[in-house]
């Protein structure tokens, strides 16, 4: 069969969903790789490697007619694209953003295409290795501390000098999810001073394991974990209550990471504009949930907010700004997954009985397959 590997469309996404690494692996399962020229570039990898590995290097109609496309966006502009394309007896995979956008999984289905969201991998211990969010949120968590620390009108470690004792930054993760434990981590790293929250009880140790501080808020909440792991979505009077206890906490910050997320929703709003008000000027605000409508009111997209002194950044596609290790994460993951569906003669084998092809194929057989997805579509 053959694996195709198209350039990324959006002009400010730099990653690419295979690294000639993993080309170099999958052939061994009798694949044959196009990868559409420059499709890893931005991400650090050239032509000539890809071709090293064992690729042919190829033009984008070739690289879209593969039996297997594996891409990074399979949403936005690159989606509308592909359906246009798409043929019944091709599978493609990428990020679809499904739980926002299920009726693209019905497009797909209505061409016959298959097509596997990969955000929908279920996060037990066989899939750990395929798991994309885990991937990316590890590269958001550093970046996000990383771009704080860069508008911080401070440094972060306690210093002792001539010029007399700095105190060091103290940070505040909300959210400790994989991208708030790898904030915290890094937050650790650079020498601030970290405490952490999350609605979920399990974080706690977790926030411990990696030298920060658990702050407790005493809120009763019967259902904060859902059977995924998971957190659940709470009632407005819990988020309000929660709110009231956290502003105290934030404003004693020089630091605030936001991560908290609940998959298909919006994101929960954990800092209001009168808790900005509170705060200390130069605080800053990193806002990972920017593109599921923000945990701060004053999150604008892509904007650097300036409110009393308090600077608020919305980023989006943070992993994207780790090209390079991003690639060879996703890549690590996709290839992981292929090994999965792939048999040793190169042929694409979907067992529906395995829950990792069941939960991820979103359309199949003119068909959306998916349970969730047809729940969200009917
Ligand atoms: P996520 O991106 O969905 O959310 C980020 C964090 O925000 C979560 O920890 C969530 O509990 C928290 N949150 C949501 N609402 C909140 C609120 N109102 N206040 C405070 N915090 C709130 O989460 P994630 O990073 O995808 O991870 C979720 C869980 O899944 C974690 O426990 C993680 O360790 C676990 N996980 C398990 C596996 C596996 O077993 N294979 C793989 C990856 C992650």
């Amino acid at each position: 069969m053959k694996l195709g590997l198209p350039k990324e469309s959006h002009a400010d996404e730099k990653r690419v969903a295979l690294i000639p690494a993993n080309v170099t692996r999958l052939i061994k399962k009798n694949l044959q790789i196009l990868v559409e020229s420059g499709a890893g570039l931005a991400a650090g990898f050239s032509d000539q490697e890809y071709q090293e590995a064992g690729a042919s290097i190829t033009d984008r109609a070739e690289a879209l007619g593969a039996d297997i496309i594996t891409l990074v966006n399979l949403k936005g502009e690159q989606f509308d694209e592909i359906k246009a394309k798409a043929k019944p007896e091709q599978l493609f995979i990428g990020m679809m953003d499904p739980l926002t956008h299920p009726e693209n999984a019905a497009t797909l289905a209505e061409t016959g295409t298959s097509a596997l969201a990969l955000e929908l991998v279920p996060r037990i211990t066989r899939a750990q290795s395929m798991d994309i969010l885990s991937s990316m949120a590890t590269i958001a968590g550093y970046k996000a501390v990383l771009l704080a620390a860069h508008q911080a009108p401070r440094m972060f470690p306690m210093m002792m000098t001539a010029a007399g004792t700095l105190k060091p930054a103290r940070a505040f993760i909300m959210g400790v999810g994989v991208a708030g434990l790898q904030a915290c981590a890094t937050a650790k790293r650079l020498g601030a001073v970290v405490e952490a929250y999350d609605i979920r009880p399990a974080a706690r140790e977790q926030i411990l394991s990696v030298g920060a501080k658990p702050v407790e808020l005493d809120l009763e909440t019967e259902n904060t974990e859902t059977k995924g792991g998971y957190a659940a979505e709470q009632s407005d009077d819990f988020i309000k209550r929660q709110q009231q206890a956290m502003a105290n906490v934030l404003a004693q910050q020089d630091i605030v990471i936001t991560t908290a997320a609940i998959p298909g929703r919006k994101a929960p709003v954990l800092i209001t504009e009168a808790m900005v008000d509170a705060m200390k000027p130069g605080t800053i605000i990193v806002d990972l949930a920017a593109e599921t409508g923000g945990n701060c009111e004053l999150t604008q997209l892509d904007e650097t907010v300036i409110h009393n002194g308090v600077t608020i950044l919305g980023p989006s596609n943070v992993p994207g700004s780790a090209a390079t290790h991003a690639s060879q994460m996703y890549g690590t993951n996709i290839e992981n997954l292929l090994k999965l569906i792939v048999d040793d003669e190169g042929q694409l084998q979907l067992d529906f009985e395995d829950e990792i092809v069941r939960d991820t194929v979103v359309a199949h057989q003119g068909e959306v397959v998916n349970a969730r997805l047809r729940d969200l579509l009917a």
